[in-house]
């Protein structure tokens, strides 16, 4: 079994999960008391917070490139980032390890494709929703993407920092994420990407297929542990 190398504590809430799924999927897979290699480095996830808000994406990747090292150094055999917003610096952070680095949006998209759809919502940080790292991956895989209005971008936006990536989960913020994806579907969506690793702590069904990726993501890093 291969050893995973976790970039975490973006936020813990969401860390948290990564280290049970990735577990589980490998209990499942092989029995017994079997459980994952697992290493860990969390960050102090309010330093990186600042970075994102200053626009300091250079400092950003520095310091988890930093940290990717130490994963590798210390055995990882290859990385996740347990965040979709901070794969904006997935390819600095790749160029600084000799490991593999498994993006997050590669098996988001297969398993969309899989399941035939097209037209795809996006929810997740601003960083995630308005900057093209993302969404030009998922272009490039063939997928339309319809992200919210402004305003809703916004709502989203603030209920991810100030309330999930603090374990706080308000059913009034589940009823708006609720009625965001409502009107992706208005205006075509297909099936709605949780693009944001603590999302699914609010939602676990809507009126569109759910693609949450922090369960795609921690199950595709247990597969690649056990090819
Ligand atoms: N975990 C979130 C994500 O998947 C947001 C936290 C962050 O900004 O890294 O994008």
């Amino acid at each position: 079994m291969k050893t995973i190398g976790i970039l975490g504590g973006m936020s813990y809430e969401s860390t948290a999960f990564y280290y049970k799924i990735i577990n589980e999927e490998v209990n499942r897979r092989l029995g017994g008391l079997h459980s994952a290699k697992i290493l860990l480095s969390s960050v102090d996830f309010d330093e990186i917070k600042k970075m994102q808000n200053d626009g300091n994406w250079t400092e950003a990747a520095a310091v988890l490139s930093a940290e990717a090292k130490k994963l590798q150094n210390a055995g990882a055999d290859f990385i996740i980032i347990s965040t979709n917003t901070m794969h904006k610096v997935a390819p600095e952070i790749a160029q600084n390890i000799s490991v593999p680095l498994l993006h997050i949006a590669g098996p988001t998209a297969r398993k969309i494709k899989e399941d035939g759809l097209k037209k795809i919502g996006l929810l997740g940080t601003k960083f995630t929703m308005e900057h093209n790292f993302y969404t030009d991956i998922l272009r490039r895989e063939g997928l339309e993407i319809l992200t919210p209005d402004a305003a809703q971008r916004e709502t989203v936006h603030n209920i991810i920092f100030d309330e999930l990536c603090k374990g706080v989960v308000k059913n009034s913020s589940r009823k708006k994420y609720l009625e965001i994806i409502d009107s992706l579907k208005e205006r075509g969506a297909e099936g709605v990407i949780l693009g944001c690793t603590e999302i699914c702590m609010l939602l676990k069904t809507a009126s569109l297929p759910l693609y949450d990726t922090t369960a795609i993501h921690a199950k595709e890093a247990a597969h690649e542990a056990l090819k």
